[in-house]
């Protein structure tokens, strides 16, 4: 029985990022009682670049137009030294532009009005994993639940004190909001712009936003590049010179899923805290509205007992995305890990290969549908790496 004072659940999801809110979702209507606990009051800032790939938007069952800023239906990907283009447009749009604050609160709304209990200011500190259920400590409340969706982002705290091993492959990005005059910003207004052969084993981006641009660089060799440095060449090398206005902000992206994913009774992992962004791109809201959207369905097809759920889940999370992340993983090897072999490929099948990364950013294709098809080059990654 809960002690006098403990809110009892039959799910708790823990952190109201993406990967949360969309769990959360996906319960509404279920008749399970759900709460979403949240160390923040929302609406919160995430450093992030806030490009919502079309096939994130896809999966989400309730309209975000509210807090896209600008919608990108060209996507450019530029490489230097050699220098090439590479341009695809859509009817529609490749990436949504949006800030996180609104993007992540209009998600959580979205759950809650289906049904979920919203706890803000609740930091998770204690971690229990009991007989018949799991205890979760917070400042001044104490919950009990059957199952807990951990969606607590990289630094996962629920990870750490249920013993997971770290994270690998985790890697560290700078994020920028920049505003600069009208004039200088309005060609980079258009299109999701990502520039190749400057940064370190990495890329930098440049996204446009309602009045500002938000620039990014990150790299997949931590210590191998000072990404302020990198960011400040990016724009020299964009013409852009000094920005009117400037936030800067780093922070990490895990791009290789967690050992031992599946090994907590009652706890199963999603989003950033499973290690579900793609290598590739180092995107992570698809992997996390996703996976929290299979956690969901794995605690209703589940019934609720643990090893079913789990089972269900790491089941479907292998089919719907663990083997995609493995694809992208040595082609992320190839993009960064092998420069030659990169601008040789851009220069004999760039077109083609920038319209591949459109198709599967797109949703319109995944990276196992690519190298499963019978004839395509890229099939060598099925063995590669
Ligand atoms: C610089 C940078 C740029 C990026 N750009 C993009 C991009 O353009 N597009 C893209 O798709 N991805 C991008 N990403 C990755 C993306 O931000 C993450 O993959 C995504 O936010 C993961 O979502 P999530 O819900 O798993 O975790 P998060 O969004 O990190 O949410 C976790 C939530 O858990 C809460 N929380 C944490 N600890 C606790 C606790 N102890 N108790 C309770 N709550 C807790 C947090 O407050 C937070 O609200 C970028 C990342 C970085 C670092």
């Amino acid at each position: 029985m809960p002690s006098s004072g403990t809110i009892s659940l039959d799910v708790a999801i823990i952190g109201a990022g993406p990967a949360g809110a969309a769990a959360a979702l996906a319960l509404g209507g279920r008749g399970l009682r759900v709460g979403l606990i949240e160390k923040a009051e929302l609406p919160r800032h995430k450093t992030c670049g806030g490009g919502v790939l079309r096939r994130a938007i896809k999966l989400l069952p309730v309209s975000v137009a509210a807090a896209v800023e600008r919608e990108c239906a060209t996507a450019e990907l530029v490489h230097h030294d050699p220098d090439l283009r590479f341009v695809s447009t859509r009817s529609e749009s490749i990436v949504s532009m949006v800030m996180r604050d609104r993007f992540d609160h209009l998600l959580t709304t979205a759950a809650v009005a289906a049904g979920a209990e919203l706890f803000t200011g609740r930091a998770v500190e204690s971690v229990a994993v009991e007989a018949g259920a799991v205890r979760i400590g917070t400042p001044g409340q104490i919950f009990e639940a059957r199952i807990v969706i951990a969606a607590d982002g990289v630094t996962s705290t629920v990870a750490r004190l249920t013993h997971r091993p770290a994270l690998r492959d985790v890697v560290p990005a700078l994020e920028c909001e920049v505003t600069f005059s009208d004039k200088v910003m309005a060609p980079f207004q258009a299109a999701a712009r990502f520039d190749f052969g400057l940064v370190t084993a990495g890329y930098g981006w440049v996204f446009p936003k309602r009045n500002h641009l938000s620039i990014g660089v990150g790299t997949t060799k931590r210590g191998a590049a000072s990404l302020p440095q990198e960011y400040r060449r990016y724009l020299d090398r964009l013409g852009l010179g000094a920005p009117m206005s400037e936030e800067r902000r780093g922070y990490m992206i895990p791009c290789r899923p967690r050992d031992g994913l599946f090994d907590v009774s009652r706890v199963l992992f999603v989003g950033d805290a499973a290690g579900l962004a793609d290598p590739v791109t180092a995107e992570g809201i698809t992997g996390g509205i996703l996976s929290g959207q299979l956690a969901a369905q794995a605690v209703v097809a589940g019934g609720l007992d643990p090893a079913t759920v789990t089972a269900t889940y790491q089941a479907r999370l292998a089919e719907a995305l663990l083997a995609d992340l493995r694809i992208a993983r040595r082609l992320a090897w190839l993009f960064y890990d092998c420069p030659r072999l990169r601008v040789q490929l851009l220069r004999r099948y760039g077109p083609r290969l920038s319209e591949i990364m459109t198709r599967i950013v797109t949703g319109e294709t995944t990276y196992r549908a690519v190298v499963r098809r019978p004839g395509n080059y890229l099939k060598l990654l099925r063995r590669a790496a």
